[in-house]
Formats: C-alpha cells, sequence, structure tokens
C-alpha cells in the first residue's frame, strides 16, 4: 500500500459509465447516527422523496442505453417510496442487475412483510447494514431494538434463498467510532462463524465501508471536539492505489429531485455535477470529465478504500 498525505485530494476523472445510483428519498425507519443522508421517519413529504414521473424517466433512460449494467437504488429506505416496487420490476425486465441498500427492519413495517418474497421473485442483490453482530453495538449506532429486528429479517432473506447459494446478500459494516474499518479479510470470518453458531444465519461477503464526516457524522464528531482528528486520519491513510477504482468513476448518482451528482456523498453535500440535466445525461460522453472533490473524498481513499461495494483494493 502507498500512503502519502496530501495537502488537496488529486484531480480524478470519469471512466465509462456503467452503474446508475438513485436515490429515492430520504423517508427512512431509521434514524441512524451515522446516515450520511440525514433520513429519519420525519422525511416523507414530496419534496424529499421522488415522484412516479421522474422514476418512469430513469427507466427510459436504462432502456434506452445498453452501458447502463445496474440500477442501484438507496435512500432513505428505498422501499418505502411508492415507486420502488414498480422501479424494481420494470428495470428487471429489461433485463439489468438491480442492486437495493435494504436496512432489514423495514420488513417490519406496514404492508413490507413480505419484501424477501418480492426480492427473492426480481433477483435482487441486497445489501443490508450490519454494523456489527453484537446487540449492543448495532442498537447504539442505530437504534433500540434494531438488531434484534435485523436478526428475524436475515432469517426471513436466508429462508427465501438470500445468502444460501440461490440469490446474493451481502452485509455492511462500518465502524461504530472514529476509526478505520479492519480490512473484511479479517472481519468477514469472524461475521460467518459468529452469526452462524449464534442465530443459524448466512450471508455472502461482508463490505467493509468507512464513515464518511458528512452530516449526522460530522455533527457528532465535531460535538465530541473529534472532527479534526478523524479527518486527519484520512488523509494521513490516504492510498493512491484504490483511485483507479473509485464508484465516481463508473457510477453516477441521480437526487429525488433529478439533480445530477458525481456519488451519493456529493448528492448530500450538494455538489450537483454543473450544466448536466437527467434528459441529457447520454446524449454526451461523459467519460475524462472531471469528477467534483471535496475534503470527505479522503474517506474513499484511506487504507483499503471505501465505496457502497466496499473495499476498492
Ligand atoms: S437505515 Fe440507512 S438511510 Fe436509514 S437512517 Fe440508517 S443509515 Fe440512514
Ligand atoms: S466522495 Fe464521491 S466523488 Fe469523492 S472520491 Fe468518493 S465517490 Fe468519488
Amino acid at each position: 500500500m502507498s500512503s502519502t498525505q496530501l495537502a488537496t485530494f488529486p484531480a480524478i476523472q470519469r471512466g465509462e459509465l456503467t452503474t446508475l445510483q438513485f436515490n429515492m428519498g430520504r423517508l427512512c425507519n431509521q434514524a441512524c447516527l451515522h446516515c450520511h443522508v440525514d433520513s429519519s421517519p420525519a422525511r416523507s413529504g414530496a419534496e424529499d422523496n421522488a415522484a412516479k414521473n421522474l422514476c418512469e424517466q430513469i427507466v427510459e433512460l436504462i432502456r434506452g442505453n445498453p452501458q447502463v449494467l445496474t440500477l442501484d437504488l438507496t435512500g432513505g429506505a428505498p422501499e418505502l417510496n411508492p415507486n420502488f416496487r414498480w422501479m424494481v420490476e420494470k428495470t428487471r425486465e429489461l433485463d439489468r442487475k438491480v442492486f437495493v441498500r435494504h436496512n432489514i427492519t423495514v420488513q417490519s413495517e406496514p404492508g413490507q412483510s413480505d419484501l424477501p418474497e418480492f426480492f427473492a421473485k426480481n433477483n435482487v442483490e441486497l445489501f443490508c447494514s450490519l454494523p456489527c453482530y453484537l446487540e449492543d453495538n448495532v442498537d447504539a449506532q442505530r437504534g433500540q431494538g434494531v438488531f434484534a429486528q435485523s436478526i428475524v429479517g436475515l432469517r426471513r432473506l436466508n429462508q427465501v434463498g438470500f445468502g444460501t447459494g440461490t440469490y446474493t446478500l451481502n452485509l455492511v459494516y462500518n465502524p461504530i467510532g472514529n476509526s478505520l474499518p479492519a480490512p473484511s479479510a479479517e472481519l468477514e470470518p469472524a461475521y460467518k462463524t459468529e452469526l452462524r453458531e449464534r442465530f443459524d444465519l448466512h450471508f455472502d461477503r461482508l463490505l467493509c465501508i468507512t464513515n464518511q464526516p458528512i452530516h449526522r457524522f460530522k455533527s457528532a464528531l465535531h460535538r465530541l471536539g473529534k472532527l479534526n482528528g478523524y479527518e486527519q486520519l484520512l488523509r494521513e491513510n490516504f492510498n493512491s492505489s484504490t483511485l483507479d477504482n473509485l464508484m465516481c468513476r463508473s457510477a453516477i448518482s441521480i437526487r429525488w429531485d433529478g439533480k445530477i451528482f458525481d456519488c451519493d456523498f456529493n448528492l448530500v453535500q450538494n455538489l450537483e455535477i454543473p450544466n448536466l440535466e437527467l434528459k441529457d445525461l447520454f446524449a454526451q460522453d461523459l467519460s475524462g470529465n472531471p469528477i467534483g472533490t471535496a475534503e470527505h473524498c479522503f474517506a474513499c481513499t484511506a487504507g483499503c478504500g471505501s465505496s457502497c461495494g466496499g473495499e476498492l483494493v
């Protein structure tokens, strides 16, 4: 690993666009301590959640552009958007992959108990947050009772074939505090053993993600007087070999209001891609265009690197 401390984040450019990440809105049944989107149950207004016409526009873009291989649905809890199931079904009919950022506990919300069957029927790939296999740690970060509900939800997913060889179930780990995540090669075996022996639960891969020092997590660090130290830690662990694999090179993020960003982190920071409207997204080749960067980008390049797909090197 090459490690060099930089004064500013290096210039980076887009490669071929193969993934559309669509943030369907900020409504969520949880309000986690580290949520970079500031999601919560209070975010139910139209200004925070995608309308049907935007969903239709995105499906048409996917239909017309075969280089888009994957639609990555996130939120909030994307399942709480009334257009979520329509969006999944239409995209799968086009034979593209669908990733869903699934918080597991949303299965307990009214009308959502059949989500495991819906996911299986549409063969989506799931990415589920579980920042520890210990109850106290999960509840401290994600809310009282979240761990117990997550175990119930994971069992339902296993029962319909996720994580047991038929459909893909990835778990997502992020540190409880202001440290870098350990490599997944170290954490994954412990997760697999603990969840199997204690709960008879199974999953495919553990993705390790670095906490972004933005929004709710940034405020918490600031209150504790730890923000500067955390940003310094990210800079000190800059790893240039992560740069080629940054998710912003091959993906683009569309917000619930139709605005376009280089990634979900830039999306919540309002760092919009200039002069680019959704209708024109594929009218020009974006390869080689500069990516908008800021201090928070050092979270993607620290140590083994970090992205919505886990480590980068
Ligand atoms: S489940 Fe995800 S979107 Fe919801 S509050 Fe927690 S981190 Fe945010
Ligand atoms: S924060 Fe976004 S723009 Fe910055 S390096 Fe990470 S993925 Fe790329």
